[in-house]
């Protein structure tokens, strides 16, 4: 058995849960952030940067990857992981999610070759690409087929985002095709439903009913507000399995969203928005730091108030970033756009995410969660 998952131990106030996934290529001490490496690259950074800032887990996304390079090109390095350089555990979307939000909703007329959504059918979402206006039509199979070829440990069912129903056939047709091509790779469902607990629980029923490794929560309320992520979660929070990992897709909502993603048995989650924000020079701060629910734990390095400013960005943090350079300096890069603002920002930002999950797995296992959430959002 390549994958498997355990409970290490239980948080006995909330669902919190540190746990371990096995898979071929590493381990990952959960509950924990997987950044986002959408072209096979987690911008600005290389592998060794990647590991450095405490990543365990990285994941690519199956519509970019596979317009981009493109599979034959993959398929020569054995997966996506080996042609970036990446030795660790990964995980890739469907391609679902992106499909349906290229541009806008509307659907789009059938010779217009702008990248977009012709239409959305039960057979499958047929769009064109944004990068040279290709025709194409992703099925459930299809999205099994090029996830198994980018060589993921973990892969995630086909959903439409915007169709409950639609969303179970493909569910159903994604985990046939995928035991039907024996991938060895793990393949999550997905628990599609919004706020409403009674889709939820149907949605959650159905994905338990089929045996998935695991199991993956998504949709717009896991997005940016972390009241209606809490709301969200709580529609399936006791009727979840205590032996399968709990994905969230898109987690958002900084380090607010995440306690209340945690509290809830999240064990994994993803986030663009983490190395996106620090690309913008939206940088992190612990509380000690003045970090704050209200500031979203963050500061805007380009702001005039840093441009002298001798302090790190924080003095908690010991990335490479806070333990080498000053605010000035960072503000100074992003002032006169220099690429090195990004790196840095970006090594600084998943530090940062990756060192808070490391405190909330230590919370758990020393059964003060509740202590440490409170101390953040107090
Ligand atoms: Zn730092």
């Amino acid at each position: 058995m390549e994958f498997s998952f355990e409970v290490v131990k239980n948080d006995k106030k909330t669902r919190a849960r540190r746990g371990v996934i096995k898979t071929a290529h590493g381990q990952i001490a959960t509950p924990a952030f997987s950044p986002v490496a959408t072209k096979a690259t987690l911008k600005a950074l290389d592998p060794k940067d990647i590991k450095k800032t405490g990543s365990q887990v990285v994941l690519g996304n199956t519509y970019h990857l596979y317009l981009q390079p493109g599979l034959r090109v993959i398929s020569k390095f054995g997966g996506f992981a080996p042609f970036m350089g990446w030795a660790g555990p990964t995980i890739t979307d469907s391609g679902g999610y992106q499909v349906s939000f290229l541009k806008d909703y509307s659907h789009k007329d059938e010779n217009d070759r702008s990248g977009g959504i012709i239409r959305i059918t039960d057979e499958g979402a047929v769009f064109r690409s944004h990068i040279d206006g290709g025709k194409y039509l992703l099925t459930p199979e299809l999205s099994m087929e090029i996830q198994k070829i980018l060589g993921a440990d973990i892969i995630m069912a086909l959903d439409d985002p915007e169709s409950y129903d639609r969303t179970l056939k493909w569910e159903e047709r994604s985990f046939t095709h995928w035991k039907k091509i024996k991938s060895k790779q793990s393949l999550f469902g997905i628990v599609q439903g919004g706020i409403d607990p009674k889709l939820r629980k149907k949605s959650l029923d159905f994905v338990l009913s089929m045996d998935f490794p695991g199991i993956a929560v998504g949709g717009k309320t896991i997005g940016a507000d972390p009241k209606i992520t809490a709301k969200a979660l709580d529609t399936i929070v006791d009727l979840l399995p205590e032996d399968k990992p709990l994905h969230a897709l898109g987690l958002g909502g900084g380090p607010e969203g995440i306690f209340e993603a945690v509290e809830r048995g999240v064990d994994i989650f993803d986030n663009s928005s983490v190395t996106r924000m620090a690309r913008t020079g939206l940088l992190f701060v612990y509380p000690q730091d003045g970090g704050k629910r209200e500031n979203k734990f963050r500061v805007d390095i380009a702001k005039k108030k840093y441009k002298s400013e001798f302090d790190p960005v924080s003095k908690v943090c010991k990335c490479y970033t806070c333990q080498n350079f000053s605010m000035a300096y960072i503000n100074h890069l992003f002032k006169s756009h220099e690429i090195l603002a990004q790196r840095l920002a970006t090594i600084h930002n998943v530090t940062f995410v990756n060192d808070l999950m490391n405190r909330t797995r230590e919370s758990i296992e020393a059964g003060d969660f509740l202590a440490l959430k409170s101390h953040w959002l107090s």
